[in-house]
């Protein structure tokens, strides 16, 4: 009798358990991207699609920066933007000429927000609370979850795979990590119309770091230190630096910190593209699409998800083409110098920033130049560390 109820029951769970035809992993940058584009497009209307999510995605876990030409999507989110920003470093002080781009600032939570309210609106988009340990990619492909079991047609899946972090000496790997202090002053202190984009006159040690300015308004502002370094450092360096940076280069002494965000961003050369099967996309940073020379995302993140639209519709392989082109090529070549050379990162971005024009670099950075356009940039580096990242290249 025993026996029987266990298999009836195993009978009714495999009955009951419903096949997805895409199931998204992580409601993250990249998921909610995906998500909300898949809403848009009226091919995925009789679709169902579910979406697992470990967390409550209810803080502003990060804030988005990214620039942009004329109007955009998440227009309607965001949190500020600027037409005029600035370059700094030991050797220039350049304004940036933006037209016909801005540089806008979206807080994570206002886009979770959205997302939420959208897809709870939908009746065909799904949201689960539940953290995937496990996925078997197969027709269909089920992903083992703490609190349950679900079965997909297709997986897009935003988990870094752990090979990132078991074969750190097997490619090239920095990290991008930062400390920021969202600040308020008792005076008006900021020109909410213009931003800093990197100022490298206050640096750790001999690395590449840089400190960047975000006013949101006269009296309240981000201001973050980055680095791009092997390792992390401590967080009463993220600190003391930006404590300096506050009272010698911004020469403020009075404003009280309201937020504090601090995050890490890969910047590597590993072949996330190899991750993708048959039935499972990666996509995020888990799929490469963080520019690993930069580490943005944003905005290249909406053109990926067009793709994979694209290839879903033609019936390609969604990862086609998405992510790998040339600019990966560049990207290696950037990192090798920023590895080896670390010392030399305030001299490549002053040369950059300084020869090219921001509409230029912010169209390389999106991928948008041509050949003789991206010669024109790699021109005006100072061409040593480069022919020396390409000689290293050409002996493998
Ligand atoms: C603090 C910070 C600031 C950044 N600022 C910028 C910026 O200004 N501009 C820019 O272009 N890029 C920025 N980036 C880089 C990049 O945009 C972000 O890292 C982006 O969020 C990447 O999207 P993602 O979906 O790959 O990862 P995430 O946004 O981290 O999303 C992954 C999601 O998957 C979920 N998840 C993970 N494991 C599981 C599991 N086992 N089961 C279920 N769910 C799971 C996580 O909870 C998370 O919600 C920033 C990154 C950080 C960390």
């Amino acid at each position: 009798m025993f026996i029987e109820q266990k298999l009836s029951l195993l009978f009714f769970n495999t009955m009951a358990t419903k096949t997805y035809n895409y199931a998204i992993i992580g409601a993250g940058g990249a998921g909610i991207h995906l998500a909300m584009a898949m809403m848009a497009d009226d091919f995925f209307s009789d679709k169902e699609i579910l979406i697992v999510e470990k967390e409550s995605k209810s803080e502003n876990d990060r804030t988005w920066c990214f620039w942009e030409a004329g109007t955009g999507k998440w227009d309607a989110l965001l949190h500020h933007s600027w037409a005029k920003g600035s370059f700094h470093s030991s050797e220039i002080h350049q304004a940036l000429a933006m037209p016909p781009y801005r540089y806008k600032m979206l807080r994570s939570i206002d886009f979770y927000n959205h997302a939420k309210n959208k897809l709870a609106a939908s009746d065909h988009f799904h949201w689960v609370q539940d953290s995937i340990e496990k996925v078997s990619a197969g027709s269909p492909s089920v992903l083992h979850g703490a609190q349950a079991q679900y079965q997909a047609e297709h997986i897009f899946d935003s988990r870094i795979d752990a090979g990132f972090y078991e074969n750190k000496d097997s490619y090239t790997r920095l990290l991008q990590h930062f400390k920021g202090w969202m600040i308020e002053t008792e005076e008006d202190f900021f020109d909410p119309e213009e931003f800093v984009m990197m100022d490298f006159r206050l640096k750790w040690k001999d690395s590449t770091s840089f400190n960047y300015v975000l006013p949101t308004s006269r009296r309240t502002a981000m201001v973050e230190f980055t680095l791009f370094t092997e390792d992390l450092v401590t967080d009463d360096t993220y600190d003391k630096i930006l404590k300096q940076y506050f009272e010698e280069y911004l020469q403020l002494k009075k404003y009280k910190v309201t937020e504090v965000e601090k995050g890490v961003i890969p910047m590597s050369d590993f072949p996330f593209h190899k991750q993708h099967q048959n039935h499972l996309t990666k996509i995020g940073t888990a799929g490469g699409w963080v520019r690993p020379s930069s580490g943005y995302f944003f905005k290249n993140a909406e053109g990926y998800c067009q793709q994979v639209i694209d290839n879903l519709k033609a019936g390609r392989l969604p990862s086609k083409g998405v992510a790998q082109s040339r600019f990966r090529f560049y990207d290696s070549l950037l990192l090798d110098i920023l590895k080896n050379k670390n010392e030399m990162g305030e001299d490549l971005f002053t040369s950059m920033f300084g020869k090219n024009s921001a509409t230029q670099i912010f169209k390389f950075l999106d991928e948008e130049t041509s050949l003789s356009e991206e010669i024109k940039i790699f021109w005006s580096f100072r061409s040593g560390p480069f022919l020396w990242a390409l000689w290293r290249w050409f002996l493998g």
